[in-house]
Parts: C-alpha cells; sequence; structure tokens
C-alpha cells in the first residue's frame, strides 16, 4: 500500500490542474495522477504535418462506437490535458445557457446553480488564466464584477476589414475572449510572439494559459504537492459499504500501486471519468461507483460543430486569426426561433494542413494552387448546442473499453447557423459560393471521433435520481467523491466549455478547501 494523502487529483487538465493550484496553498499533502507525461518541447510542436496529418499528439487509444467499429478519439494524454492543444478561447456562458432553453430537437436543461452564482468564479478564473477581451462588446454576455483582466488580442488587418464590414451590415461582432500570455503594449518583453500555430497546437514557449502552465507547474514546487506522471488510474475502490472510496489503483510503468486520499477527485475528462466509474463497480455499487441513477456515462455532449473555410479574392495575411467572434445568433431571433450558435474564427489555414481536402478546395478557385486556397482563406469555427439525450452516452465493455454512443441533435439549428454565415460573407468580400467545410480540422468524417468539447457524462444536480453529483459536484453516493471536469455540465451552451470548467474547479476547491481545513 503506497502513502496517505489528503486529496488525490485524477487527471490535471482544465479540471483537475486548475483544482491543484486551488487547493495547493492549503498546505495539505495533495497527489496529482496523471496518466501521460509533460508534452514535449520540441520543433514539432509547431509543424501542421506532425500535428494534423500525423496526429503527434493525440492518444493511440482505440474507442467504440454505437455501431461498434473501433476508431482513435481525439484525446489528448499530458501533464495540461486537453488545454495543451485548445484553441484558448476561453468564453463564459451566457446567463440563458444557465435556464431552459427551447431547441428544435428538445429543451436544453436548466442547471442548478445560475450564472449569478458562477460569476463570481468566471472572474477568478479569468484573472488567473489572463483571458483577454473587451466588456460590453458581445451583446449575448452577462454581466461581470470584473473587467477582463488584458486588453481584448488586436485585429490583424484583414480581420478588421471583415469586422467593420459586419457591423456596416448590422452585425454586432467582437472581440473573442482568449488566454494567451500577450502583452501588445509591450511586444519585446511578451511571452507569447502572436503566431500562427495556437489552435490546435501545442505551444513551443509556453505562452498559452494552458493548465500545465497556469495551473500545474506554479505549485509543483510546493512540498504538500506531488505529481506522477505516466500514472494511469485503472479502478476507485470503496469500503463494504460503499460510501467511501478508500484506495485509488494505478498502474504506472506496468507496476500496480494503490494510494488512500481522504478526498478523492476524478478530472480525467468527461468519457474517461465515466470510464473510470464505469470500471469500478462493486457489490455496493453493482452498475458502476456512484451509479445508482443509472446516469453514469449519459447525457454525453461536444456540441454540434463545423470548420468552415471561405475564399476571398483578398489575401488574408492575417498571423493569429482567433481575434472575431459573432453571437448575432446565439439565441432566438426575429426570423428564426430557436438558438442557433457561435461564430468565431479558428486558427488560419495552411497548405499541409489543407493536403488532404486538395481536390474540393482547389475546385473552387480551379486556377489556384493549394498555396493560394490557403493564402486567401479565412476561416470559421460554427458552434451549435447539441442535447444532453441519455441514449448519448459512455458505456465500458468487458475490457474496460470506451464505447461511446452518439447521434448529433440539433442539426437544424447547426445548418441555420451555416446559412447565416454564408448571408454574412456577403458584407465582408466573400462571396458565398466561395465556402466549404473544412474537414482536415478536425477529423470530421468520424464525428464521435473528434470529441474535443466532451461534457456531461456525470451530471450535477439536486435530485439524486436524475444526477451523479450533487450543487458541489460530490458525488451523491460516496462521501469523498468529487468529479471535477468538463463531465458535471448538465448542457453545454454553445460556446468553449474549459472557462466553465476552469470556474467550477475554483468552486469546488473552496468546497474542499473548507471541508478539509483544520
Ligand atoms: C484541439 C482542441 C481545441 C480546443 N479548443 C478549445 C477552446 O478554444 N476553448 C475551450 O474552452 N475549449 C477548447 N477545447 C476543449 C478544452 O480543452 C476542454 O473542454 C477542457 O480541457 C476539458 O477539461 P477537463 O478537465 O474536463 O479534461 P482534460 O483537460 O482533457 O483533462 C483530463 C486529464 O485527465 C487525464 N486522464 C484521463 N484519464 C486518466 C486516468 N485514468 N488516470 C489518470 N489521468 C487520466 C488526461 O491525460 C488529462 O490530462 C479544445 C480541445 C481540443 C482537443
Ligand atoms: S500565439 Fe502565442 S500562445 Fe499561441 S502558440 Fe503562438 S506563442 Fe504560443
Amino acid at each position: 500500500m503506497a502513502e496517505h494523502y489528503d486529496v488525490i487529483i485524477i487527471g490535471t487538465g482544465a479540471g483537475g490542474g486548475t483544482l491543484a493550484h486551488a487547493l495547493a496553498g492549503s498546505g495539505k499533502r495533495i497527489l496529482l495522477l496523471e496518466r501521460g507525461d509533460f508534452l514535449p518541447r520540441e520543433t514539432q510542436n509547431w509543424d501542421p504535418r506532425p500535428v494534423f496529418v500525423d496526429g503527434r499528439y493525440i492518444s493511440k487509444d482505440t474507442w467504440f462506437g454505437g455501431d461498434g467499429k473501433p476508431f482513435q478519439p481525439q484525446v489528448h494524454y499530458f501533464v495540461g490535458g486537453a488545454t495543451k492543444l485548445y484553441g484558448a478561447a476561453l468564453y463564459r456562458l451566457r446567463p440563458g445557457d444557465f435556464g431552459e432553453l427551447r431547441h428544435v430537437d428538445g429543451v436544453s436543461p436548466a442547471w442548478p446553480l445560475s450564472y449569478d452564482d458562477f460569476e463570481p468564479w468566471y472572474s477568478k478564473a479569468e484573472q488567473m488564466y489572463q483571458v483577454h477581451g473587451n466588456d460590453g462588446e458581445d451583446p449575448t454576455e452577462g454581466h461581470r464584477s470584473q473587467p477582463y483582466p488584458w486588453p481584448a488580442v488586436s485585429h490583424e488587418p484583414r480581420i478588421a476589414e471583415i469586422s467593420a464590414g459586419l457591423e456596416k451590415g448590422g452585425y454586432r461582432p467582437f472581440h473573442a475572449p482568449c488566454g494567451i500570455l500577450l502583452d501588445e503594449a509591450n511586444r519585446p518583453a511578451s511571452t507569447c510572439i502572436r503566431c500562427t500555430w495556437c489552435d490546435g497546437y501545442p505551444c513551443l514557449v509556453h505562452a498559452k494559459s494552458d493548465a500545465e502552465v497556469i495551473a500545474v507547474r506554479p505549485v509543483l514546487s510546493q512540498p504538500n504537492v506531488t505529481l506522477l506522471t505516466g500514472a494511469e488510474v485503472t479502478k476507485l475502490e470503496t469500503d463494504a459499504g460503499g460510501r467511501t472510496v478508500t484506495g485509488v489503483v494505478v498502474y504506472r510503468d506496468g507496476d500496480r500501486a494503490v494510494y488512500t486520499g481522504d478526498i478523492v477527485a476524478v478530472c480525467a475528462g468527461a468519457a474517461n471519468s465515466a470510464k473510470l466509474l464505469l470500471n469500478s463497480a462493486s457489490d455496493a455499487h453493482p452498475h458502476g461507483l456512484a451509479n445508482g441513477s443509472d446516469q453514469v456515462g449519459r447525457n454525453y455532449m461536444f456540441h454540434n460543430c463545423k470548420a468552415v473555410v471561405a475564399l476571398s479574392k483578398e489575401k488574408n495575411d492575417t498571423v493569429f486569426q482567433k481575434t472575431l467572434g459573432i453571437n448575432d445568433f446565439y439565441f432566438a431571433t426575429d426570423d428564426y426561433e430557436y438558438p442557433a450558435g457561435n461564430i468565431q474564427m479558428i486558427g488560419k489555414s495552411n497548405a499541409e494542413a489543407m493536403r488532404g481536402e486538395k481536390p474540393k478546395l482547389t475546385k473552387l478557385s480551379p486556377e489556384w494552387t493549394l498555396s493560394d486556397v490557403a493564402g486567401h482563406a479565412v476561416d470559421f469555427w460554427l458552434t451549435t448546442e447539441d442535447l444532453p439525450r441519455p441514449e448519448n452516452r459512455v458505456t465500458t465493455d468487458a475490457d474496460g473499453s470506451v464505447h461511446l454512443a452518439y447521434k448529433s441533435t440539433n442539426d437544424a439549428e447547426a445548418d441555420r447557423l451555416y446559412e447565416e454565415l454564408k448571408k454574412i460573407l456577403n458584407h465582408t468580400g466573400m462571396a458565398e459560393h466561395h465556402v466549404l467545410g473544412k474537414n482536415f480540422y478536425m477529423d470530421m468524417s468520424i464525428p464521435v471521433a473528434g470529441c474535443a468539447h466532451q461534457a456531461g457524462t456525470c451530471r450535477f444536480g439536486t435530485d439524486p435520481a436524475t444526477s451523479v453529483l450533487d450543487v458541489n459536484c460530490k458525488a451523491n453516493e460516496v462521501d469523498n467523491l468529487y468529479v471535477v471536469d468538463t463531465s458535471f455540465f448538465p448542457s453545454i451552451g454553445a460556446v468553449n466549455p474549459a472557462l466553465t470548467a476552469i470556474a467550477n474547479a475554483l468552486r469546488v476547491g473552496e468546497i474542499i478547501q473548507q471541508r478539509i481545513a483544520p
């Protein structure tokens, strides 16, 4: 039996890394168990071929779809989790997302807490992750108790032109909130060099506000914090009554060890957290740990997304493109009764990453080479909310492997958003017939594989019959078990999820801190 800790945190991503940071100052003994290693700093970090074509930083896991077909999921096992590769678009959910929202395919349920409950934690999260943004530009944003800690990342000329064109057309574009360590007022001293390799790439110079850089590294020198990498947790054991986790089973370099902690926080990401609970079934929890409600693994969401490339006659020399957002269609509008979602920019196309799409892309402009196409491309990311359907779920098989059954919802809303994008492009010098789905950004040909925004497998709530966690994110059926990653989302909204996972980790961190205080 290995050592005993006050708190054991499983996973070091947006949820687990932030939770560790929140608890480190308590002086309590904290063990971080991370199945991955530190992401290597190497030239490949900023090279589209290894990153996008070869999938260098994607796990070698095999998961299975609802039809039983194997696929390689887009998950990232490193210190910092998925945030090592994320685009650092750090949005708050809108106040309306916390209430019930009527969608074309059903109702997005209300959260047990309101935007006002989360607001102070969003502010703390933005301070911690150094979010850049401009208050008051986004028409759907809720009130804030503190301004953004950094001014918005400025638009480069082509994006400024597009923004001006949209404003002229009556739309309300805004500077997208973004977590990069960029000091535009003092570029020579800025950690971020404002490069083009941000969205979907690791940051070679550690200038992205990811969970490793912002949350984990800063606490590693503290004597009460221990990080074990290459440490995969495979099972949680409980006492006979099933009310207390008594052992955290870890495999490290093929060796098995069992750690004990007064509190155990599962932060392995929505699919893997569900996997761990389901694989921890016992006599006391025959259907999986904390799964008396049969909700563990269910209600999996990951957004109904589309990456789009639009071509314009003007060259697009933008380096850092993720500076613009459009929420005019986020909620119902006068001429459409449902929410359609969020439009934002993604990383700039380059010829290398476009190689797989060559025939389609060069067909749009036959006289152009792939480099010409990339040079004129403007890249958008459309996000529509998907609904928490009980049938969209993670289960595990006899080997403990993940099976992920998922059918998209709100396709009509996603189509509507695409149509709106095509319309607004007419205000920006990009004709709508020059728009194309951009499949290479994520592998859209196997929709479930692109599970970057996964959430919702252990939702929190006030009724133990329909939830896994209580409002403090403690498991209803286990006294010392918390789940602190995107699993707790009862609905996902249509903005990127990481800031909400971070804010919640700070919130739950305070709850745990009060509980373990002497
Ligand atoms: C390419 C890409 C772009 C994205 N862009 C954005 C964006 O711009 N904005 C945004 O808000 N979100 C973005 N996201 C999503 C965002 O990164 C996630 O929502 C967020 O990281 C989820 O946090 P988490 O704590 O739930 O999981 P993760 O951050 O994935 O952390 C889970 C951790 O648990 C570890 N782990 C898993 N299983 C085990 C186990 N059994 N034992 C031990 N450790 C384990 C993993 O290795 C990982 O470190 C993006 C994601 C990707 C992949
Ligand atoms: S833009 Fe900044 S944060 Fe992003 S990869 Fe480049 S240097 Fe890193």
